[in-house]
């Protein structure tokens, strides 16, 4: 096999129906059966935007299998004589079940929200209503805080071969084999539910259970072992090994931790504001061009800036991306406001909108000290309870355009926006402490500078885009994943603090799947 790449306009290299004939002329081969992309990248350095396409030429041999991943090769563990329960049925959670019915184990998942199709009528109470599901909303529910999001599927982790094979269990299941070979492949929110649920139908078809509207609010630990957990309806679940993978939203398992002394940690994450552009400023941006066209896919952004307020520097940085898409309201109780972005698959509504976040260290938390290693939960929650105290308790976000924000002047109107509840204005640095405010000024006006036509007034500021990361800790052993002081429970993905989105979460489900056979099997 030998590799080449051709560089192609987008005209060309995103008409499905054209690209592999352009190609083979390109490359002077015989047949368009003779090569098979392997990478698809933008490259918008220069004036005229590019699409830099890799290709495999087969030299007579067969190409090798993309996906080799089969559902029908997982054995049959209806009566396996070891189980896991598994509490959250995000990305963790899912993978970690599905690896363990590789191996042999049966998993259970308690999940405390809804299936993945029910949950959409909670999603649209919150956007219409401004109706918040403390069980069922956009972090709570089958599929985790994924499932109505962007689907963005890159991570900054570098181990491809863990990378490669979620994306292969991904299309096993439904999702397009573009996954496979785009530089940042994303799958879109109209697309996720579905693969979320043909995954669900693998876990049962193969012997696993998933119970819906069960959620966990118990720990029964004897002698430094986990040996049950209980469920709000009463019910009792053992087994071998006990993944908990419950997301960065769960605070009310936070607290049970700490209640049951069951150690965690504060831990530093980000928090800050989404900004909303129309998508056309950003294309102009990127594209260098006034109107991107039928072709280019909407265009996105990372930027990063160091800031420094009372002599302590953080950075300040983009944080899920989502061209072609909108603000969603990601509260998990009422009384709170929390915002996040998703987009749907052909990424096409008017908005580009990011969050821009300020990294927040354990040193940041002092006022927050007497919560100990409940702090930085604590510090998030006033901050989001205040911006819904701002706005008159339901979901209206607090909003400011850009270059008001930094001058600290209310904004006399707003621009439209994504944001289905809507918009009321506000002076952001009365809903976040100067710690933040400060810095994301300095940052806004430092993006203007890398990125001409960024900073205007005709982007808005949301408020606020705070669960970035969890703000706490569940600390486990770095080889065996277990927890350090408590047998039997494996911390895991996002919210136990060793994950930061969909892929790294499901790969981390993987590992601890494996840990836990490697550990418990044959032990009772
Ligand atoms: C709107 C939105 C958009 C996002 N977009 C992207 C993106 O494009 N790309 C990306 O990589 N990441 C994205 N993320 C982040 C990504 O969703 C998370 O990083 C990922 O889902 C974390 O996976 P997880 O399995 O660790 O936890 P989660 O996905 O949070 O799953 C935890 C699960 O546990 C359940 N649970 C909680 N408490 C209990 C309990 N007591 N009992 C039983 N079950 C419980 C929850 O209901 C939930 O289903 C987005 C997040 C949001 C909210």
């Amino acid at each position: 096999m030998i590799e080449k790449e051709v560089v192609l306009k987008p005209e060309e290299a995103f008409n499905e129906e054209e690209v592999l004939a352009v190609i083979q002329k390109k490359l002077g081969l015989k047949s368009t059966q003779d090569f098979r992309i392997s990478k698809r990248s933008i490259d918008a350095r220069s004036k005229e935007v590019k699409v830099r396409i890799k290709v495999d030429i087969s030299q007579n041999e067969p190409f090798p299998a993309r996906i080799n991943y089969k559902i029908e090769d997982l054995p049959e563990v209806h009566n396996a004589r070891q189980s896991a329960i598994i509490i959250g049925a995000g990305p963790a959670g899912l993978f970690s079940a599905l690896r363990l019915i590789e191996l042999g184990w049966k998993p259970i998942i308690l999940e405390r929200g809804k299936d993945v199709r029910s949950r959409r009528r909670d999603l649209a109470d919150i956007n219409k209503k401004h109706i918040v599901n403390s069980e069922s909303n956009y972090c709570f529910g089958e599929g985790g805080a994924g499932t109505y999001s962007d689907g963005k599927l890159y991570t900054r982790s570098k181990k491809r071969g863990d990378i490669y094979r979620i994306l292969e269990i991904l299309v096993a299941h439904g999702a397009k084999e573009d996954i496979m070979i785009d530089a940042h492949p994303h799958i879109g929110t109209n697309k996720l539910p579905k693969i979320i649920q043909n995954i669900r139908e693998t876990i049962l078809a193969h012997g696993g259970e998933v119970h819906f509207d069960t959620k966990v609010t118990g720990f029964k630990v004897e002698k430094h072992e986990l040996k049950s957990v209980s469920t709000a309806s009463g019910h009792e679940f053992k087994a071998d090994a006990f993944i908990l993978a419950t997301g960065h939203s769960a605070r009310d398992i936070f607290y049970l931790l700490h209640e049951n002394k069951i150690l965690i940690e504060a831990k530093p994450f980000a928090l800050g504001v989404r900004v909303e552009h129309p998508q056309q400023i950003i294309d102009k941006i990127q594209y260098k061009c006034e109107e991107r066209g039928p072709y280019l896919p909407a265009s996105s952004y990372s930027l990063v800036h160091q800031t420094y307020f009372e002599n302590k520097q953080r950075g300040v940085f983009s944080f899920c991306m989502c061209p072609g898409g909108f603000i969603v309201p990601a509260a998990t109780e009422s009384g709170e406001i929390v915002v996040n972005g998703m987009s749907p698959s052909r990424r096409d509504s008017r908005f580009a909108n990011s969050g821009i976040v300020a990294a927040i260290e354990l040193e940041d938390m002092v006022d927050f000290e007497k919560f100990g290693s409940l702090k930085g939960l604590e510090l998030q929650k006033s901050i989001e309870q205040n911006a819904c105290k701002i706005g008159g308790n339901n979901q209206t976000a607090p909003a400011q355009r850009l270059v008001d924000f930094t001058q600290g002047k209310i904004s006399r109107d707003l621009p439209d926006t994504s944001y289905q509840p809507g918009l009321f204005s506000a002076r952001m640095d009365e809903v976040l402490p100067p710690f933040i405010t400060e810095r994301l000024k300095t940052a806004f006006k430092a993006y203007g500078e890398k990125m001409k036509g960024y900073f205007t007034n005709d982007a808005v500021v949301v408020g606020v885009e705070s669960r970035t990361s969890s703000p706490v800790r569940i600390p486990r052993d770095k080889e065996t994943l277990e927890h350090t002081e408590t047998k039997r429970l494996f911390p895991c993905g996002e919210g136990a603090g060793y994950a930061g989105g969909i892929v790294s979460a499901a790969m981390d489900g993987e590992r601890c799947a494996e840990k836990v056979v490697e550990i418990y099997q044959n032990k009772k």
